[in-house]
C-alpha cells in the first residue's frame, strides 16, 4: 500500500512499545510470554507485547497498593499533583504525532481522526481533571453547638481500569485522569487489540514525575489479565468500558472476591429520530450517516437505529445515502482517509454476519454490505444501510459495533418514543424537530443517559457520560467522575 512519504518516514522511526509498566519499570511478563499485536490495516503483526498473567497483575496491584498506602501520590499537596498531571498533558502533546500513529496503526482508525480527535481529547481530559482536582470540596453538616460534623471525599485506593479498543487512549484517560486526580493508584489493562498507546502513556507518566507504582499498565488478554485484576482481593474498584457479557462477568468476579465497586459502560443500540418537522434535513442526514459510520461504526454511542417519520422517509433516506456514498473506505495511514479498517478479523466477521442476518430477516439493502480492500490483508467493511428493519430484527436489537445502519419508520410522537425505547440499552438517543415542546418531551421520555436534540454527539468532557438500563451504570467525564473514584467519609468531632 502506498502512503505519503512523510508518513512512511515517520513510521520508519516509530518505536512500538511492548513492555508492561509495573512499579516504575518497563518489564516483560514474568513468564516471558508475549502475544502478537496484529495491525488491522493489513493484517500483519506490528510487534510482540508482554502477555501479562496473574503473577504480573498481582505484582502491579501490590505496587499500586504500596504506593497508595505510603501516600507518595495521595498525600502530595494538590498543587503538586496538578503540576504532575499538567506535565503529563504537556508530554502527551509533545508526542501527539507519535501517539496518533500508534493509535491508528493499532486499531485501524484513520490517522486523520487519531490526530484531530483521539489524542487531542485524551490530552484535554488530562488537563481538565488536573485543573479540577483542587476544586473538590467536602461538606459541613448541620451540627449542634457542641459538635462539628463534616464529610470528605476519600480516594478509594487501587483502581483497576479495563478499557476497550475503539478509542484506546481516550477511554483510558476518561478513567485514569479522574482516578489519579482523586489520589488513587491505578492498574490499567488495555484491550489486547490495542496496547500501544496505553504502554506509551505509562512511560510518559513516569517521565512526568508520577511516582513509581501509581500508574501501572498490564497488557494481556481479558480472560487472563483482566480477570486477575477483577478478581484481585486488593483492588478497590473496576472501572470498565466494553461489552455487556464482560460487564456481567466483572460483577460476578466482584461478588466472588472482595465486593469491589464496579462501574460499567457497555454500549448501546442508540436511536436517532427524525420527525417530519426536522429544522434542517441536510444537517440531520450528515448526523445520521456520520453518527453510525464514524470510527467504522465502532462507537458505543453509534446511532445504529435511524427512526424516520414515514411521510419523509424516502426523501430523507436519499439524503443519508448521498452522504454515506461520499465516505470512502481507505488506508488509515492516508491523511485523506475518513473511514479505515475494523479493529480485528473477528470484529469484521461479526459485522459481516449481522449483514447476512439482516438480509435473511428481510431488511432491504440500500447501500454497501461487503468486505472491501481484501487485497490489503486488512479488515475493511464498507458503510452499509438496510431499510425496512422491523423491531423484531436482530439489527434493531443487538449492538453490531460496526458500520451497519438499520432504518425504521414511525407515525407520530408516541410511536417514535415507544420504538426508540424498545431496547435493553439506554446509552444515547437523539431527535430532530422544530417543535421545542416535542424536543423537550423527547428529552424526558427517551430512556438514555445522553439525549441530543437537533444534533448528534454534541457534548464534551464537561457533561457526564454513561448509560441507563443494560448500557451500564456509573459516569465518565464531568465532575461526577471524580466522585466515582472516592468514598464519602463522615467525621464528627465533639467539642469539649
Ligand atoms: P470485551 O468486553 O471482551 O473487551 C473489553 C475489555 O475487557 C478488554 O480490555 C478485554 O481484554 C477485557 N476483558 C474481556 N474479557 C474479560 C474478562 N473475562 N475479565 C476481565 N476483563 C475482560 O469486548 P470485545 O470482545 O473486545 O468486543 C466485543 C463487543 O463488545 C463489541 O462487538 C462491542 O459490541 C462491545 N464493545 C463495546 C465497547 C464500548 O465502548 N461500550 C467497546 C468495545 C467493545
Amino acid at each position: 500500500m502506498s502512503i505519503p512519504a512523510a508518513i512512511s518516514e515517520q513510521l520508519s522511526r516509530l518505536v512500538l512499545p511492548g513492555r508492561a509498566v509495573i512499579d516504575g519499570a518497563l518489564v516483560g511478563a514474568a513468564s516471558g510470554g508475549t502475544f502478537d499485536n496484529v495491525g488491522p490495516r493489513d493484517g500483519a503483526v506490528l510487534n510482540t507485547v508482554a502477555a501479562c498473567d496473574v503473577a504480573d497483575v498481582d505484582r502491579a496491584v501490590a505496587a499500586a497498593r504500596a504506593a497508595f498506602e505510603d501516600g507518595r501520590w495521595r498525600d502530595l499537596h494538590p498543587r503538586q499533583k496538578k503540576k504532575v498531571l499538567f506535565r503529563l498533558a504537556e508530554l502527551m502533546e509533545r508526542d501527539a504525532e507519535e501517539l496518533a500513529l500508534l493509535e491508528s496503526l493499532d486499531v485501524g482508525k484513520p490517522i486523520r481522526d487519531a490526530r484531530a480527535v483521539d489524542i487531542p481529547l485524551a490530552i484535554n481530559t488530562t488537563r481538565w481533571y488536573a485543573e479540577a482536582l483542587d476544586k473538590v470540596y467536602g461538606e459541613v453538616g448541620a451540627s449542634p453547638a457542641d459538635r462539628l460534623s463534616f464529610a470528605t471525599h476519600e480516594p478509594l485506593g487501587v483502581i483497576g481500569a479495563i478499557v476497550p479498543w475503539n478509542f484506546p487512549l481516550h477511554m483510558a484517560m476518561w478513567k485514569v485522569a479522574p482516578a489519579l486526580a482523586m489520589g488513587n493508584s491505578v492498574v490499567l489493562k488495555p484491550a489486547e487489540q490495542s496496547p500501544l498507546t496505553a504502554l506509551k502513556l505509562g512511560q510518559l507518566a513516569l517521565e512526568a514525575g508520577l511516582p513509581a507504582g501509581v500508574l501501572n499498565v498490564v497488557p494481556g488478554f481479558g480472560a487472563i489479565a483482566g480477570q486477575a485484576l477483577a478478581r484481585s482481593m486488593d483492588v478497590d474498584m473496576i472501572a470498565f468500558t466494553g461489552s455487556g457479557p464482560t460487564g456481567r462477568r466483572l460483577m460476578e468476579y466482584a461478588a466472588q472476591s472482595n465486593l469491589k465497586r464496579v462501574s460499567l459502560e457497555l454500549g448501546g443500540k442508540s436511536p436517532q429520530i427524525v420527525f417530519a418537522d426536522c429544522p434542517d434535513l441536510d444537517a440531520a442526514a450528515q448526523a445520521a450517516a456520520w453518527g453510525v459510520f464514524y470510527n467504522q461504526g465502532e462507537v458505543c454511542t453509534a446511532a445504529s437505529r435511524l427512526l424516520v417519520e414515514a411521510s419523509i422517509k424516502d426523501e430523507f433516506l436519499e439524503k443519508v445515502v448521498a452522504v454515506a456514498r461520499t465516505i470512502q473506505v481507505g488506508d488509515p495511514m492516508d491523511p485523506e482517509t475518513g473511514f479505515g479498517a475494523m479493529v480485528s478479523e473477528r470484529q469484521m466477521q461479526t459485522a459481516l454476519s449481522y449483514i447476512d442476518k439482516a438480509r435473511e430477516e428481510g431488511g432491504a439493502p440500500v447501500l454497501g454490505g461487503s468486505q472491501v480492500r481484501i487485497e490489503t490483508g486488512g479488515f475493511y467493511v464498507e458503510p452499509t444501510i438496510f431499510d425496512g428493519v422491523k423491531p423484531s430484527h436482530r439489527l434493531a436489537k443487538e449492538e453490531v459495533f460496526g458500520p451497519v445502519l438499520g432504518v425504521m419508520t414511525f407515525t407520530g410522537e408516541d410511536e417514535a418514543f415507544a420504538l426508540a425505547n424498545d431496547t435493553v440499552y439506554g446509552l444515547a438517543a437523539g431527535l430532530w424537530t422544530s417543535d421545542i415542546n416535542r424536543g423537550l418531551k423527547g428529552a424526558r421520555k427517551l430512556k438514555a443517559g445522553l439525549v441530543w436534540v437537533n444534533g448528534w454527539d454534541a457534548c464534551d468532557i464537561t457533561m457526564p457520560f454513561g448509560g441507563f438500563k443494560q448500557s451500564g451504570f456509573g459516569r465518565d467525564r464531568s465532575l461526577h467522575a471524580l466522585h466515582k473514584y472516592a468514598d464519602l467519609k463522615s467525621v464528627s468531632v465533639t467539642l469539649r
